[in-house]
Order: C-alpha cells, then structure tokens, then sequence
C-alpha cells in the first residue's frame, strides 16, 4: 500500500473517463436514444432530441425519465438498443492505462450508470481486464429492483413508478461509497461529468474532474485525460507532492460508521 497516501480507495467513472471524450461514442449514443424515443413513443426526430434533451436534466437519464412518466420500459431492451449499437471500433487500446491502473495501490472500484454488458464491451476495446477493479458499481448493482418479480407486480398493482438510481443521485454516490467501504474523505472520484462530481463534493469525496484542464467549482483536481493521473495525483501513490497538497483537516472528518448518519437517503430523481 501508499503509506503517505491521503486515498484509501478510488472511484473511477468509464465513459469519457477511462477513454476520451472524441471517441464519437457520445454523439452516436444520442443517436440511438433518439431513434429509441421515435420508435417507442411514436414522435418526430426534433421531439425526440428535444425530449433526451428534457428528460437528462429532469430525470437523468432517459431510461430514468421514461420509467417515471409510467411507460413500461425494461433496462435491458433500453441498452441493448442505445449501448448495443455503439461503435465500440472507435475505443482503441491504451496499454499505459491499464498499467497505471495495475499500479493504484488502493482499492479501485468502477463506478458507471452504464449497463454491465456495454462495461465489459468498453473495457475489452481498451484492453483493461476487469479484474483490476476489486468491485463493480455499474446499472444493475444500483437498480437491482429492476430486474426483480416485484417490478412485474408493483407494475400489475398499478403502483408508483420505481426510482431508477444514477450517479449523481445521493442514492447512486451512497452506493459507490458504501461499495468503497472508506471514509468519504479519503475517497477519491474521478469522473467526466462535473454534475457527478458536484454530487461526489457534496458527499464530502475527494474529486477530480477528467477531460477538462480547469477545475470545476467542487474538483480538487482537474485532468485533461486519465493519461496525466500520475502527474496530476501523484497523491495515489503517496510519493512527493503527498505531503503538501494533503488536506490535513481530514483527520478531522467522519469515518466510516459515521456514513449513515451524514448521507440522506433522499434521491434527486424524484
Ligand atoms: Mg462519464
């Protein structure tokens, strides 16, 4: 382990995380959604766009938006269209990344809204095997209720809408931290997304913003791709750097029993 460390584990987003962000894999992802909108609700492409557009800031996701509004949508039919048809060809191999991953001392967890096929379809183009994560935090660990019978019947019964859980619900960031098992301030999260990473703040993670070279409000760190990790968070590793730019007030913050009491069980998705 790092001895001089300030982490005890890290979070790590995948998509525009773990690859970049110009793969092309984002604008054919809204592609797809779109022509899962006009397929399944019957509308024009412009209200498609427009209702992806909506249902991400109100719900975020669409998967999320169309469940809430009571269409019956089940996950899988959802990512098999949208993720299913991705052209993963555009994700190449970065063989630096999986060493620099190979070689984070602490505990490192995958923590993405992604489904778990589209997971192990992204990390085989890049050439990470799996198994360097210790765990995996991805849609169906954080919406098992999903994928149950209760699904089938709370649907027959007429019931409420079931919450879908994705980062950056507290409800999502609880379960990555829960998954860590680390006190949050020891805890750092690196993701694409600065709403993520607002999320993760909030929850009192130490948080580093990938893809941009100026930190967001709520990022401790800001990379400009998972490439600079080792000059940017040379904290990880507990080498020089460790000492002063340590946030010593940690000591200070809760520990892990504490978790329960500082994280609500409150969900933005509502
Ligand atoms: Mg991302």
């Amino acid at each position: 382990m790092a001895a001089n460390s300030p982490f005890d584990c890290v979070l790590l987003d995948l998509d525009d995380t773990l690859y970049p962000g110009n793969t092309g894999l984002g604008p054919a992802l809204k592609r797809n959604i779109d022509e899962f909108l006009q397929a399944k609700l019957g509308v024009s492409a412009d209200r498609a766009a427009a209702m992806r557009v909506e249902l991400f800031r109100t719900h975020g996701s669409s998967l999320a938006g169309l469940i809430a509004l009571g269409y019956d949508v089940h996950p899988d039919e959802y990512h098999s269209y949208v993720h299913g048809r991705l052209p993963y060809e555009r994700i190449d191999a970065d063989p630096q990344l999986a060493r620099v991953l190979q070689s984070i001392p602490q505990r490192k967890v995958l923590f993405t809204n992604s489904d778990r096929a589209h997971m192990k379809r992204a990390l085989e183009r890049l050439g990470v095997d799996e198994a360097v994560f210790d765990a995996v935090v991805c849609f169906e660990t954080m919406n098992p209720h999903l994928f149950d019978e209760a699904r089938e019947e709370a649907r027959a019964a007429g019931g409420e809408p079931p919450a879908v859980v994705l980062k950056p619900s507290v409800d999502a960031i609880v379960a990555g931290l829960r998954v860590a098992g680390t006190n949050p301030r020891r805890t750092l999260f690196l993701d694409d997304s600065e709403r993520n990473i607002a999320a993760g703040k909030a929850l009192g993670l130490r948080t580093a913003l990938v893809g941009k070279r100026v930190r967001s409000k709520e990022a401790d760190y800001a990379l400009e791709n998972i490439g600079a990790l080792r000059r940017v968070i040379p904290e990880i590793w507990g080498v020089a750097g460790g000492e002063e730019r340590s946030d010593h007030s940690m000591d200070k913050m809760p520990m892990r029993s504490d978790l329960d009491s500082i994280i609500q069980p409150t969900s933005i998705q509502a």
